[in-house]
Order: C-alpha cells, then structure tokens, then sequence
C-alpha cells in the first residue's frame, strides 16, 4: 500500500524556527506537517535558565518555552510527527521527502529548520568515555556530578553557560580554554570571573581523556592538557568532562541539492529565507551562522512560513 501524501507545507525541525512556522503556516490555512527530528523541540531543550527571550520577565526554562512553542503550533492544527525525514528529493515540485515512519510526502513548499547540532573534540577517548563522564550537555547531565570535580572545554556562551551551571552543582569547575580569551559575551564572562569555584585554564588543549574500567562500567579519572604556548602538559582530576566547543549546522541531508557555504549552513537570500530552490525555505541555525539565538531562530520561522504561503498562491494563482 502506498504511504504518499501530499502537503502543502512540510517543516522539517521542531526548534524555535520550526515551530514559529508551523504557528504561521497553520494560521494561514497550509496545514503544515511538522517532522520534529532527532530533538523534539531542539537545542532548548537542553538548556536550564533562558532569560533573554521576549516574553518571559522573569525567565523560563527552555523545555517549557518548546513546549509553550509546541501547544500554541498544535491549537491552529499543525500535524505534529515524532521522526525524522531521511531522504529529499528537492529536483522538481511538488518535492519529494521519505520519513522514518515510511511516510512517502509530496511537498508543494519546504521548510527546512533542523538546527545544529553540538562538536566534538575528535579525541578517540572522547568518544570511549561518551556517556561514561564524557557529555556534551551540561543541563542534562551535570546532576550525575553532584560534589565532584568536573571540567568544561571551550570560550563561547555555551561553554561560560555550562561552567556556572556546573559550578552551582559541583565541588570545582575547571574552564579549559585554548586561547588567552574568552568569546563568550562580557555578562556571561562576568559570571564566570566572579564564581569561586571556577578555575579557568587559558591557552590550554586536552590531549586525552583518561579512565578506568569498572567491571562492565567506566569512568574518567584526569583529562591530560597540553598549553599550546608553552607545549607544557599537565594533569587534572576530574570525573566529568563537558565539551562545548560549538555547534554545526544539520544540512546534511540537502548537501548536494541546495546551496551551502563553506561551514556547511544553508544560504538564503538576503533579507529572506529563499534558499537556492524556488519553494524551499531554511530558518533559524541551518542558515544563520551569526545570530544563532532561539528569538532570531523564531524571527526566520514566520518569515519562511510568510514566504512559504506567497510562493504557494503564487504558483496556483
Ligand atoms: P562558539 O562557536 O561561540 O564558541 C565555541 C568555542 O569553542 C570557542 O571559544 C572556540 O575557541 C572553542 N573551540 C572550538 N573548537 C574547539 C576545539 N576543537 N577544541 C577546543 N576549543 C574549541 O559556540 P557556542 O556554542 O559557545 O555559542 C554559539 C552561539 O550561541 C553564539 O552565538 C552564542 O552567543 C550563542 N549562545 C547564547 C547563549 C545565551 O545567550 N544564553 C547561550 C549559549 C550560546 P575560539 O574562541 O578559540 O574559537
């Protein structure tokens, strides 16, 4: 039996672009199809505290923020799926998109919003101890570390965000930074500067992550650093280790069918989400390497979503 439907409107991404579009999509009658992907409600899920997002005076966790964003999309009718669209085929209209669900979808417009997602370092250990003291998410699993001694690797708002969190939780949060300064923004900076607790290791690099095995289990012991000015090596104690060195954009799947830039994000059109297929619209991280913020991420959903619908009466008028 053939799965194939045919949508006016499919969004690929459940962030704060995706579901901003399917609010306006759906509002404008194209009765959107939302795929959520790998992280229903994208990376603010896995954050704690989001203060700067219009709003909310007083702050708001950023997994009920996507969950307001999630409730406010379904009330105007949006289809919301629980999967992932594994396969595009964006050469001629209506498109044609393949979900995990066997879903065979004929899109007559395409909103593509699926994000980014966090960097490793590429260490082999890294990966060996993924999951077993390793972690690319404070929020999630900074609880497991209560008390210990942790590490952060990283300069940006990401990695300032998870020392302080951690800092809250654990006995000493090393920053392990391979330059002399931080990017992170100057508030964020100041957070960090002012928390006791948090040492920061300038101009250093991990060489490897270090562990025990436990009888079916492991754990980490100490991180080896290496600074880079002096190509001195030194050892710290640590059982947890968050890397937060960054994000790259989810355009995987489009690589050889739209136009990328040299990062990988998806180029639009100036002042518009137009990608380089007529019909196909990208929003929030897949194709904004600047801003990178959940509110400019929902800024592009309602213009992908506005330009979704003109470009869909355009073409049936
Ligand atoms: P960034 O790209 O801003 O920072 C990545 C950091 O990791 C940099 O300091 C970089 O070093 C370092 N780094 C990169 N690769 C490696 C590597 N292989 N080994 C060691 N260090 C490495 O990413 P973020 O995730 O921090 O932030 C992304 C965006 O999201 C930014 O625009 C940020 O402002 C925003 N953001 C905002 C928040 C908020 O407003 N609450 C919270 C979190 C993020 P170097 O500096 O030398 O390049």
């Amino acid at each position: 039996m053939s799965n194939e439907q045919h949508v006016h409107c499919l969004i690929i991404g459940s962030g704060p672009a995706g579901y901003t579009a399917a609010i306006y999509a759906a509002r404008a009658d194209m009765k959107p199809v939302v795929y959520q992907g790998l992280q229903p409600g994208g990376q603010l899920t896995i954050t704690t505290e989001v203060e700067n997002f219009p709003g909310y005076p007083e702050g708001k966790h950023g997994p009920e923020i996507m969950e307001d964003l999630r409730k406010q999309a379904e009330r105007f009718g949006t289809d919301i799926r629980f999967g992932m669209i594994t396969e595009a085929d964006l050469s001629s209209r209506p498109f044609t998109l393949k979900a995990d669900d066997g879903a065979v979808i004929k899109a007559d417009t395409v909103i593509i919003a699926t994000g980014a997602s966090a960097k490793w370092m590429g260490l082999k250990s890294e990966s060996e101890y993924n999951g077993y003291g390793v972690s690319g998410c404070a929020t999630c699993d900074g609880y497991f570390y209560r008390g210990k001694e942790v590490a952060v690797v990283g300069g940006g708002d990401t990695a300032a965000e998870e020392a302080t969190y951690l800092a809250k939780l654990c006995k000493k949060v090393y920053l392990i930074h391979r330059r002399d300064e931080l990017r992170a923004s100057k508030a964020m900076q100041a957070k960090v500067f002012e928390t006791p607790n948090i040492e920061v290791i300038w101009d250093n690099v991990t060489k490897e992550i270090v562990g025990v095995a436990e009888g079916f289990s492991k754990r980490i012991t100490h991180a080896i650093l290496q600074n880079v000015k002096t190509g001195e090596e030194k050892q710290i104690e640590i059982e947890g280790f968050f890397v937060a060195i960054g994000h790259h954009p989810n355009s995987e799947l489009f690589k050889e069918q739209l136009e990328l830039d040299d990062q990988g994000y998806i180029v639009t059109k100036p002042g518009s989400t137009r990608t380089s297929i007529e019909g196909v619209f990208a929003a929030g991280d897949v194709q904004d390497k600047t801003f990178r913020q959940a509110i400019t991420a929902a800024g592009s959903g309602c213009m992908a979503a506005i330009e979704a619908e003109r470009f869909a009466s355009s073409v049936h008028s």
